[in-house]
């Protein structure tokens, strides 16, 4: 600050960065003022009662001076200082505890700075000589400039005032009293000197004062400004933030979602690792069924040339022969249905099921096979009256083969059980055995394709491991599901349902014996067959139940000898012929013979072949090579029919 009244360029700088008025100091913005003033107020207010207190007790004390200075003057003196100075002081420091004090406390100061001047003025007129008066006033300007906290715009006016006063009643005194002119030029001199420094340094003061307060809002200004940019950024932040957590999110998502990937690929190796395990355990089991039953095959008919044979030999080695082959038929079976399944060319065909006559058909079949081992084979049947229902009877009869052929093959002694029961709206069929049981472990994986349980002595079951997988293909086509219960040692219990839809009784009525023994034995027979050796064979296995047997290579013959001999109870139809295919021949006879039974035989035995046969007019179907039992059986229950 010392600059300021010496560089005036820099003050005028400072009024112009202020916006204040170069003479009363006020800021030219009037909300700035209003603030400036307040905040003046609420600073200096407790100063200015303490020093307004300390001068009020002063301006008292020196009553003193006038009783001991002034002789008989004193009582007047007495008068101005306690009867209107004092009480107008006081009344002023007791205002000042109102709160609208600081609306006018600055004007009120100043009417007592005045007012004490003027006090003082009036002793010092009457009682020129006593010095003391004069340096009274000289404590007044302090007061009034120094310790009053009086504005510099109010100090000014109320210092020039006093001075006026004290002119103006020196020149009236004067007259009066007399009073000498040096006295009165010293006097000024020494008061405007006095003024003049007050003015000064209060100018000084006041204007720090407005420095200090407008660096001081400057600063809040700032700091506002800072906070609203802190806001602003904390904003920012926090929209980054969050835009960061969604970013990350995502990225954890991606993360996740790749992992999953990962995992899958993990599982998808893992598989293909399985699945190459188990095609190489396939293969090399394949390879075992196929060479085994061929090495019986061409083994024992290489041995039956030989001349010394014993007929009794001979039967033997047509028995393993037969065996062979029926083993290496089965796998071919397996796997052709196998690959249609895998290749979803595995269909549905839902028809009537007559439950009884398929179980019982089952149980003959099985009776003989199971007694030769030392086994009982029972079929339970709890289903009272229910005969007839609706699904695939293929595959149920498919699947009940598997587990009554697996039931014997792995029971050494004990019996095996079969049956169903209805519950829930759904058929269980069950097949229980006595036999080596399956650990716990491999109760699943059983049902997986080329998977055989780990058991002691494995070559003395053969088999390819497809059965339980084709039969749980097949039970869930039809809508149900199958499973194992079982105990290593003690016996096995499969299970499987298929849903239960009943159909009209009236077709449950359909088994009824019609024919006679006679009628079935005395046939007229017609085999249409290309291969010489496949037609012998035939005729050899109907020769117990013929009278009279027609032979023709092709299907247009075929239909020929049928159209001259409607006598014909039963045609034996090979469906891959030259030309015309046994399907063809078969809907072109049925044009004009709806009676004759047609049984369609095919060396091709893939699933699927005997709906086809159905569909072309064929009342059944078997596949090559033809058992001459169940040839027989299914004559005889179309004949019945
Ligand atoms: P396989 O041709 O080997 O019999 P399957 O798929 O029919 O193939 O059966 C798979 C495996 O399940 C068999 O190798 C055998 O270990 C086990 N298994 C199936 N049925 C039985 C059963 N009734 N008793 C004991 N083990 C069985």
């Amino acid at each position: 600050m010392k600059t300021i009244f010496s560089d005036t360029a820099n003050l005028r700088r400072i009024h112009h960065d202020l916006g204040l008025n170069k003479l009363k100091l006020n800021f030219l913005d009037k909300d700035i003022e209003e603030k400036f003033r307040n905040e003046y107020s609420e600073k200096s207010l407790l100063s200015f009662r303490i020093s307004f207190v300390t001068l009020i007790l002063l301006y008292s004390s020196f009553g003193y001076l006038d009783y001991t200075t002034s002789g008989d003057l004193y009582k007047q003196f007495f008068v101005v200082r306690y009867l209107i100075v004092f009480p107008v002081l006081f009344s002023v420091f007791l205002w000042s505890f109102h709160k609208n004090f600081v609306k006018v406390w600055q004007e009120l100061i100043a009417v007592c700075f005045v007012i004490g001047g003027a006090g003082i003025i009036y002793m010092l007129l009457r009682n020129p000589d006593n010095i003391y008066y004069y340096g009274g006033m000289f404590l007044i300007f302090m007061a009034g400039y120094f310790f009053t906290k009086l504005r510099f715009f109010h100090a000014i006016i109320s210092g020039l005032l006093i001075m006026v006063i004290y002119n103006l009643g020196t020149i009236l005194f004067q007259a009066l009293y007399g009073i000498q002119y040096d006295y009165l030029i010293i006097t000024n001199a020494f008061y405007i000197s006095a003024n003049i420094i007050g003015m000064i340094a209060l100018y000084n003061i006041e204007l720090l004062e407005r420095i200090d307060f407008h660096q001081k809002h400057l600063l809040i200004k700032k700091q506002n400004e800072i906070e609203i940019i802190n806001q602003s950024l904390e904003l920012k932040i926090k929209k980054r933030t969050r835009l960061l957590d969604k970013r990350n999110r995502k990225l954890k998502k991606e993360i996740d979602f790749r992992k999953e990937i990962e995992r899958k690929i993990i599982i998808a190796k893992e598989k293909a690792t399985e699945s190459d395990r188990l095609k190489s355990a396939f293969l090399a089991n394949m390879s075992h069924e196929i060479r085994t039953p061929m090495n019986g095959i061409l083994g024992f008919a290489d041995l039956l040339k030989e001349p010394n044979l014993t007929g009794e030999d001979q039967q033997k080695y047509i028995k393993i022969i037969e065996n062979s082959g029926s083993r290496m038929l089965n796998t071919i079976n397996d796997l052709m249905d196998i690959s249609k399944i895998e290749s979803g060319q595995m269909d549905i065909t839902i028809s009537e099921v007559n439950i009884i006559e398929l179980t019982e058909f089952i149980y003959n079949f099985f009776k003989t096979e199971a007694e030769s081992k030392g086994l009982k084979l029972f079929l339970s049947d709890e289903i009272k009256g229910l005969k007839v229902f609706q699904s695939d009877r293929e595959k149920i009869y498919a699947i009940l083969i598997n587990l009554i052929k697996n039931a014997i093959k792995y029971t050494i002694k004990g019996n095996i059980e079969f049956g169903y029961h209805l519950e829930n709206n759904e058929l269980k069929f069950y097949v229980k055995d006595t036999g080596i049981g399956i650990a716990q472990d491999r109760q699943d994986a059983i049902f997986e394709r080329f998977i055989q349980n780990e058991v002691k002595d494995k070559h003395i079951y053969e088999g390819s491991g497809l059965g339980l997988s084709i039969a749980k293909a097949y039970v869930e086509m039809l809508g149900g599901d199958i499973w194992v219960e079982s105990e290593e040692g003690k016996g096995s219990q499969f299970y499987f349902t298929i849903p239960f839809k009943k159909i009209k009784e009236a077709s449950e009525a359909k088994i009824i014996n019609t024919k006679s023994e006679d009628q079935i034995r005395n046939l007229k027979i017609l085999i249409v067959e290309d291969e010489e050796s496949a037609a012998t064979l035939l005729s050899i296995l109907l020769k117990d139940i013929s009278q009279e047997i027609l032979h023709t290579k092709t299907g247009v013959k075929a239909i020929e000898l049928c159209r001259d001999n409607p006598d014909i109870d039963l045609i034996m139809m090979d469906i891959q012929l030259l030309e015309m295919n046994g399907y063809e021949a078969t809907r072109n006879i049925r044009e004009f013979n709806k009676e004759v039974i047609i049984i369609a035989q095919t060396a091709y035995a893939i699933a699927g072949d005997r709906d086809k046969a159905i569909e072309a007019g064929c009342d059944d179907y078997i596949a090559k090579p033809i058992k001459k039992e169940l040839l027989l059986q299914k004559i005889e229950k179309l004949i019945r029919d």
